[in-house]
């Protein structure tokens, strides 16, 4: 297996010293990548990069843009394979998942690279005689763009893509636990025409060189995904110097099911939203709000979906739950099945010591809404089963957290449906469908303190966060 040697991506130029091991979360004797460890001076050195290539890219036509997206699009279809093993190396999800998320990488540049085609302003009847009015969407210039480890392609790509489509540059700091798929990326993007410091990459930790990104005077735009905590921090540090800023953090996503569900659909979207990912994605179901019709027979239905999600190596036939991605996650996953215990939960699976990094998915049932495991993101296999009265008690239990992210119902009753999704505070609603999976021509971000409620990412509306509107009258006497 190839040992990556991985450098920044400043000015078009891979440079630092490769210093840092990323291990296989499925097998830590397989070193995946090296990468560098930057600092400060090394985002500075991209900024400047990004700032002296921003203006020509800016006047290219979008047409012209929008053809570089689309040939990177196909040079990352054809490497794939390639890209979705490294992929699971180093983030640890199955092959299958991997390749989705690939696979959504390639469909975002394409999809993107068409908007740069299309994308325009308005024009819009003047109250003035002989004039005419248009208006024009100007790129902001130099967007930051902060990724987690979770998706290490499709969010880079799902952030960046817009940027470029509007004529922006884009300096990216990925997680530091996955730095390889990003490193296709940068690759695929130059390898199509890319002009150099359109695009660069900076490694390193959050605190130094995120943190050099986001105070950075020059750099107009950042996005963010991550932590409660991380993005708050950020979002003061950029308000502060009149920035714009985006964030996209955590969920404690509900899904509902109803006395009508049939449990086994039900369990099956619930283990679908739940370990699928190893629950490692911020619309992950990690609460089930059942009413009591249905609450016994889904619970034995839940712990039989659960005993499929045996956890193994990703790259393994038939593995459908790869390992948590490192130590500390796991420990954190631990820690919370204690405390569902100590809170009165009873643990029915997963509780058992794991192999290396394999935890068991983990059902726990007797969960009251003021418990921490049914307020808490855990970001793991881990869901927590509670109890409702009817559709509306399970609604305001729904509510009650801090986050309104994702939220999913499992019901055959429309009338249900259409009330769950009026009455939810989630910025995405599914209907017997699992709360993860996005199309990514739909817009995407949560309320409360998932998102900053702002700029919506995905679809159309993503290229609103990169760009203003200049508005031009033009008299014609
Ligand atoms: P997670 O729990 O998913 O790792 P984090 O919020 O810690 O979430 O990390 C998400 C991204 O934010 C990573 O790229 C990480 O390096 C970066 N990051 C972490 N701390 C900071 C910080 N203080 N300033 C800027 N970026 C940070």
């Amino acid at each position: 297996m190839t040992t990556y040697q991985i450098g920044h991506f400043v000015g078009g130029e891979f440079r630092g010293e490769p210093t840092v091991a990323r291990a296989n979360p499925a097998d830590a004797a397989d070193v995946v990548a090296l990468r560098p460890d930057g600092d400060a001076g090394v985002a500075a050195d991209a900024v400047a990069a990004a700032v002296a290539a921003q203006s020509a890219w800016g006047r290219l036509p979008g047409p012209a843009r929008g053809t570089v997206l689309a040939d990177a699009a196909e040079l990352l279809r054809q490497r794939s394979g390639e890209i979705a093993r490294d992929l699971t190396r180093e983030e640890g999800k199955t092959l299958a998942e991997a390749r989705g998320e690939v696979r959504r990488a390639v469909d975002v540049l394409r999809f993107f690279g068409g908007e740069a085609w299309r994308s325009g302003g308005q024009q819009i009847p003047s109250a003035q005689p002989d004039t005419f009015v248009y208006t024009k969407r100007e790129p902001v210039g130099v967007a930051a763009v902060i990724t987690p480890w979770n998706f290490p392609i499709a969010i880079p790509a799902w952030k960046c893509a817009p940027a470029l489509a509007a004529g922006n540059a884009v300096v990216l700091k990925p997680a530091e636990a996955t730095p390889v798929s990003v490193w296709h990326l940068a690759r695929a993007l130059a390898d199509a025409g890319l002009p150099p410091g359109v695009f660069n990459v900076v490694y390193g930790d959050g605190a130094v060189v995120g943190r050099a990104l986001a105070e950075d005077a020059r750099v107009a735009a950042l996005s963010f995904t991550g932590s409660v905590s991380v993005g708050r921090e950020l979002h003061d540090v950029v308000s502060k110097r009149r920035a714009r800023v985006q964030l996209e953090m955590g969920g404690k996503n509900p899904l509902v099911v109803l006395d009508d569900a049939d449990p086994d659909v039900a369990a099956r979207i619930a283990a679908a939203s739940g370990f699928a990912l190893t629950g490692q994605a911020c619309t992950a179901a990690s609460r089930v709000i059942c009413t009591p019709g249905i609450h016994d027979a889904f619970v034995d239905a839940l712990v039989r979906e659960a005993g499929r999600y045996r956890p193994g190596d990703g790259q393994a036939d038939g593995v459908l739950m790869g390992p948590v991605v490192d130590a500390a996650q796991l420990a954190t996953d631990r820690d919370y099945i204690s405390v569902a215990a100590a809170e009165g939960g009873q643990v029915l699976t997963g509780s058992g010591e794991p192999a290396g990094l394999l935890q068991e998915p983990v059902v726990v049932t007797q969960v009251k809404p003021d418990h921490r495991v049914a307020q808490e993101e855990v970001f793991g296999p881990v869901v927590a089963v509670l109890s409702a009265g009817d559709l509306d008690e399970a609604v305001q239990v729904a509510n009650e957290v801090p986050y309104g992210l994702a939220a999913g119902i499992v019901t055959g009753d429309l009338r249900a449906a259409h009330r769950f999704a009026d009455t939810v505070q989630a910025g995405v609603v599914k209907v017997n469908r699992p709360t993860t999976g996005l199309d990514l021509n739909v817009p995407f971000g949560g309320v409360k303190d998932s998102s900053t409620n702002t700029f919506r990412e995905q679809g159309s509306t993503a290229v609103d966060f990169y760009t203003w509107t200049k508005s031009v009258y033009m008299g014609v006497d």
